[in-house]
C-alpha cells in the first residue's frame, strides 16, 4: 500500500494509480471468530473492545464486477463497531455465514475474521467492469448501505430490500482499514474542503439523522418544529441539531455534562437540557417506570420552548423510550434507529393512541438520501462533528471512547494518512464556511 499512498500525495493521475498493482495483503482492524465467546459472563460494560479488536495483515478479496477497491486514507468510529467487538447482541459472524451462502460473491466474505468500520474516506485504485460512474483517482467517501441491485423490494427505497446490510458490520472488508472492498453505489464525491478525517466521520450517522428527520421516509421535520434529541452531541445528534436548525426547527437537546452542554450552545442549540444534572430516573427498578418522572422532562421541556416537542429523535432505547413516547405532542412522531441501553422497549400506549402519536422506525439511509446528506457537507452546509483522531493502531481505544460514552460527535481513524489535516482541496471554501465552524467538536474535546 506505500507505494499507492505515495502515488496519492504525488498527486497522481488516475491513469498512473489505475496502474499500480493492487498488493496481496493489507492492514485492517478486525474481530477473530474463535475470540466470540471471551466476554461471555461480563457484563456489556466490562466487555473490552481493547482486547477483542486486532489489527493484521489479510489476504485482499477478489473484485467483483460492481466493486471497487479504495485505499482509505482515513476511517470513523460507529457504535457498529463497538456492537461487533463486544459480540452483541449477537456476533456478526453471523451476518458473514449468511452473506457466505449468496454464491460466488457473498462467499468471499464468510471467513474466520471480519474487517469491521462503517465509515471512510479515500481514493478509487480500481474499479470492476461494471462500474460506470467511478473511476481510479477519485477521491471519495464511502457510505454503508451495501444492497443487491436485483430485488425487486429495493427499487422504491433501497432500504426495503430482503439483503440490505451494513456495509463492515453485515460484511466484511469495512473501512478500519488501508484498503476496502465497497459496492460502486457506496460511493459518493469527497467534501473538497474537508481533511481526510473530516470527511471519514460524517456518512453514517449524518445519512442516519437526514433520513430520520429530513426524508420523506423519516419524520419530515417542517419549519418551526420542535425537535427534541436525545444525545444531542453524539454520532447521531450532532448532525441531528444541524439538521433542526438548517431547517427552521427548533431544537432541544439533552446532553450529560456541563461541556457538552457548553458544546451544543456553541452549535447554535439554545434550549438544553443536562440529564446529569437533572437527574431523570424513568425507571424505578429494573421491571417499573416512573410517570411522574416523564411529567417531570416534559415540563422542563415546556418551560425551555413553551410546548411539546413535535418530533423526538430517540435511540438510547429502553431507558428513555417510555419517557419519549410520552413527551412527544398530540400527534408528534417519535423517531427510532436504535436501542443504545436495550431494545426490549416499554412504554404506555394509553399516551400514544390517545394521543395520535406514531412511532416510525428508521434505518440508515438510501443511496438518494445519503448522497443528498453528503451534498451538504460538500457544500459546507453541514459541518463534520470529528472530535478526537486515532491512528488505526489504536482502533481499540478509539472504540473504547465510544462504547463508554466518553467522546463527543465522531472519532476519526488515520489509516493511510500519516496525519491529520491532510487531503483539503478547496482551501477557498473551506476558509468561506469558517475554520471554528468545521473544527467545532475537535477544539471543544481538546
Ligand atoms: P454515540 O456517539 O455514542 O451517541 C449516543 C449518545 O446517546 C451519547 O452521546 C449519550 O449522550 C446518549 N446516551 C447514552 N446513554 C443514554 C441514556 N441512558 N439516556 C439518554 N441518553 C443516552 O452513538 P451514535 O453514533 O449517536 O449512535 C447511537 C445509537 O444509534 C447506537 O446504538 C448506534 O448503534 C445506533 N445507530 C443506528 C443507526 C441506524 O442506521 N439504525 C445509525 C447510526 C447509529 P449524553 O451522555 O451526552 O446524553
Amino acid at each position: 500500500m506505500r507505494e499507492i499512498l505515495e502515488a496519492i500525495q504525488a498527486g497522481a493521475s488516475g491513469e498512473e494509480i489505475s496502474q499500480l498493482p493492487i498488493p496481496q495483503h493489507y492492514r485492517a482492524a478486525f474481530v477473530r471468530k474463535e475470540e466470540v465467546g471471551i466476554f461471555e459472563g461480563l457484563a456489556s460494560q466490562e466487555k473490552d473492545p481493547r482486547l477483542s479488536l486486532h489489527v493484521g495483515e489479510v489476504a485482499t478479496p477478489e473484485l467483483a464486477p460492481d466493486e471497487a477497491y479504495v485505499a482509505v486514507m482515513a476511517s470513523a468510529i460507529n457504535f457498529n463497531t463497538v456492537w461487533s467487538a463486544i459480540f452483541e447482541p449477537i456476533s456478526t459472524f453471523a451476518f458473514l455465514e449468511r452473506l457466505g451462502r449468496e454464491r460466488k460473491w457473498g462467499a468471499r466474505h464468510n471467513l474466520p475474521y471480519h474487517v469491521v468500520g462503517s465509515d471512510a474516506s479515500g481514493v478509487v485504485v480500481r474499479v470492476g467492469s461494471a462500474v460506470r460512474n467511478f473511476k481510479p483517482g477519485d477521491r471519495v467517501v464511502v457510505h454503508c448501505n451495501y444492497v443487491d441491485d436485483q430485488d425487486p423490494d429495493g427499487h422504491d427505497d433501497s432500504m426495503m430490500a430482503a439483503n440490505q446490510r451494513i456495509w463492515g458490520f453485515e460484511s466484511n472488508f469495512g473501512g478500519l482499514a488501508d484498503l476496502a472492498l465497497v459496492k460502486a453505489n457506496q460511493l459518493m464525491p469527497k467534501p473538497a474542503h474537508l481533511s481526510w478525517e473530516e470527511a471519514a466521520c460524517n456518512a453514517l450517522t449524518n445519512s442516519t439523522s437526514y433520513r430520520m428527520l429530513v426524508s420523506r421516509n423519516g419524520a419530515q421535520m417542517k419549519q418551526g418544529d420542535t425537535v427534541f434529541i436525545w444525545g444531542a452531541t453524539g454520532g447521531l445528534g450532532g448532525y441531528a441539531v444541524q439538521y433542526v436548525l438548517n431547517g427552521g426547527g427548533i431544537p432541544v437537546g439533552v446532553v450529560s455534562s456541563a461541556a457538552k452542554v457548553k458544546l451544543l450552545k456553541d452549535l447554535g442549540c439554545e434550549a438544553v437540557i443536562d440529564r446529569s444534572e437533572a437527574r431523570y430516573r424513568f425507571w424505578k427498578d429494573e421491571r417499573t417506570q416512573d410517570e411522574s418522572e416523564w411529567r417531570r422532562l416534559g415540563k422542563d421541556i415546556r418551560s425551555l420552548v413553551g410546548q411539546d416537542p413535535d418530533i423526538v429523535f430517540e435511540h438510547p432505547g429502553r431507558q428513555t423510550m417510555g419517557a419519549s413516547v410520552f413527551i412527544a405532542r398530540r400527534g408528534g412522531t417519535i423517531v427510532t434507529c436504535a436501542a443504545t441501553t436495550g431494545y426490549m422497549i416499554e412504554y404506555d400506549n394509553r399516551h400514544l393512541w390517545m394521543k395520535l402519536k406514531t412511532i416510525k422506525s428508521s434505518h440508515f439511509a438510501n443511496y438518494k438520501e445519503a448522497w443528498e446528506a453528503n451534498r451538504l457537507v460538500c457544500r459546507g452546509v453541514i459541518q463534520p462533528t470529528l472530535s478526537m483522531v486515532f491512528p488505526l493502531e489504536k482502533v481499540g481505544e478509539a472504540a473504547y471512547q465510544v462504547h463508554h460514552n466518553l467522546h463527543e460527535g465522531k472519532i476519526g481513524v488515520l489509516c493511510l494518512s500519516p496525519e491529520e489535516g491532510l487531503g483539503i482541496d478547496d482551501p477557498q471554501l473551506r476558509a468561506k464556511v469558517g475554520e471554528d465552524r468545521i473544527t467545532l467538536f475537535r477544539r471543544h474535546q481538546g
